[in-house]
C-alpha cells in the first residue's frame, strides 16, 4: 500500500515509528507536513498538491494532527476523504474530539459515565456553579489547556471561587470538575484501535502533584485493565467515532470515569510501557480496513 502519514515533524518518536512499522510490512510510506499540503477543491477532479506534486494514488492516510493546527490539519484529511482515500480517524471524528465541550456532551448523552463536570463562560453565580458539581476540592480546568497546563485543583471553597474568578477575567472557557481523589494523582490510558485496547498504562504524577501527564514529570506502568475499564474506553471510542484513539480514565469509587478521548495519541510512553509494536497493529489495523491492499 501507499501510505501518507500527515504530521509537522518526521522526528517525533511516533512519526519515526509508523513510518519503521509501515516500511516493515512492506509499504511504501510517506510523511507530509499538513500545513504545507494546499488543495483544489473542484468536484470534477479534487486534488492534494506537496511542493508541487500531485499527491496521487495513495491507499490510506494516517493523520498524526496537533491541536494547534485542528482546522487546517482535519481540513487536508478531508481532501483525502474526498477523494475516496482511507482515513485513520475521519476528519470529522478528530474535529469533534478538538471540542471538550461538545464531547462530554456526546459521551454523556450516550450513558459513558464522566466526572461531574460543568462548563462556563461567564458565570454571574459562582456559588451555584460550585454547588452544581458538589463543592471543593475541586478541579478547574481551561477547555483549551493541553498537556495539563490549565488544570487547577482547589482544595478549599474560597480558592474554588477566586481560581474561577480569574479564569472569567480571561475570558476562557472553563469546566469545573469534582476532584476525584481516589484516583491519587493517577490516571489510566487507554490505547484503543477499532474495537479494542491493545494496551493501557497507568500514569502517575510525581509526590505531590495530582496531575499524571508525562509532560508534567509523570511515569507510566503497565497495569491489567479491570473489564468496566476496557468497555468504557472502547465504547467511548466508538461514541467518538475514532478507530484509533487514547481514553483517559480516572479510576473513582464509582467506577471508571472517562476523563478524555484523545484523537492523536502519541506512541511512545504506550509502546515503551508496553514493551507492544501499536504502531505495527495502527498499519495491520489499516491493511484490514483500507480494503484495497496490494503487497508490495
Ligand atoms: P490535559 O488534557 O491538559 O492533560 P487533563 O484534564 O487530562 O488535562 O488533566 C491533567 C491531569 O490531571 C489528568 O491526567 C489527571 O491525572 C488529573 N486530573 C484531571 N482532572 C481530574 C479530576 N477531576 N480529578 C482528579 N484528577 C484529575
Ligand atoms: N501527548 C501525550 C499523549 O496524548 C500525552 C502524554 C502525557 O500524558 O503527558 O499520548
Amino acid at each position: 500500500m501507499k501510505i501518507a502519514i500527515l504530521s509537522r515533524d518526521p522526528a517525533l518518536y511516533s512519526s519515526v515509528r509508523l513510518m519503521e512499522a509501515a516500511k516493515a510490512r512492506g509499504h511504501d510510506a510517506r510523511i507530509f507536513d499538513p500545513t504545507h499540503c494546499y488543495m483544489n477543491i473542484t468536484s470534477m477532479k479534487p486534488s492534494i498538491h506537496y511542493m508541487g506534486e500531485d499527491l496521487l494514488g495513495y491507499d490510506a492516510v494516517i493523520p498524526r494532527i496537533g491541536a494547534s493546527i485542528t482546522f487546517y490539519g482535519t481540513a487536508v484529511l478531508r481532501q483525502f476523504e474526498v477523494m475516496g482515500v482511507y482515513t485513520l480517524n475521519k476528519s470529522a471524528a478528530i474535529s469533534r474530539s478538538r471540542d471538550k465541550m461538545a464531547s462530554s456532551q456526546l459521551l454523556a448523552r450516550k450513558g459513558i459515565d464522566l466526572p461531574i463536570t460543568a462548563f462556563a463562560h461567564n458565570p454571574d453565580n459562582i456559588e451555584d456553579l460550585i454547588a452544581e458539581v458538589g463543592g471543593a476540592p475541586l478541579v478547574i480546568k481551561l477547555v483549551e489547556g493541553s498537556q495539563g497546563i490549565g488544570v487547577v485543583l482547589a482544595e478549599t471553597h474560597n480558592a474554588a471561587h477566586s481560581v474561577i474568578q480569574a479564569f472569567m477575567g480571561l475570558n476562557a472557557n472553563i469546566m469545573v470538575q469534582e476532584f476525584v481523589q481516589e484516583a491519587a494523582g493517577s490516571d489510566i490510558r487507554c490505547f484503543v484501535i477499532g474495537d479494542k485496547v491493545v494496551a493501557a498504562m497507568k500514569r502517575q504524577g510525581r509526590e505531590g502533584e495530582f496531575r499524571s501527564n508525562l509532560h508534567r514529570g509523570g511515569t507510566a506502568t503497565l497495569i491489567r485493565l479491570a473489564p468496566a475499564e476496557r468497555a468504557a474506553a472502547v465504547q467511548a471510542a466508538k461514541i467518538m467515532g475514532l478507530d484509533v484513539c487514547g481514553v483517559d480514565l480516572l479510576r473513582s469509587k464509582r467506577g471508571p470515569l472517562v476523563m478524555e478521548v484523545n484523537s492523536s495519541p502519541g506512541l511512545e510512553g504506550i509502546e515503551k510501557t508496553s514493551g507492544k509494536d501499536i504502531a505495527g497493529l495502527m498499519i495491520e489495523y489499516i491493511e484490514k480496513n483500507a480494503g484495497k491492499a496490494k503487497s508490495a
